[in-house]
């Protein structure tokens, strides 16, 4: 099971059935390119980091803007601490996003 003490780095997009632009590029089998489904932001390994992707590395494609700044907006919009309270199970993957509605 997930919790916040497995790491916050650790996300399991995949459980969620969440599709994302790495699915259409068999080149990612091994993961080199990770997906957070919370932040809808693509990221590689880089030391003990992540580095951040604005352009997919297999076709060149502009990937969608993350969405990391909102997620905590929500979280702390809740009265939690994203760093240190559970997050309700639908800001563990993309569901907190179709929750919402868009801005504007
Ligand atoms: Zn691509």
């Amino acid at each position: 099971m997930l919790s916040m003490s497995d790491g916050f780095d650790q996300t399991d997009s995949s459980a969620a059935g969440e599709r994302n632009h790495m699915d259409e590029h068999p080149q990612n089998a091994w993961n080199t390119v990770q997906y957070d489904a919370r932040f809808d932001e693509y990221w590689i390994k880089a030391g003990d980091a992540r580095q951040s992707l604005f352009y997919c590395p297999w076709c060149g494609e502009k990937l969608p803007p993350t969405q990391r700044d909102r997620w905590f907006d929500e979280v702390e919009a809740l009265g939690l601490d994203p760093w240190n309270d559970e997050v309700p199970d639908r800001f563990r993957s993309a569901a907190w996003r179709r929750a919402i509605r868009p801005i504007g």
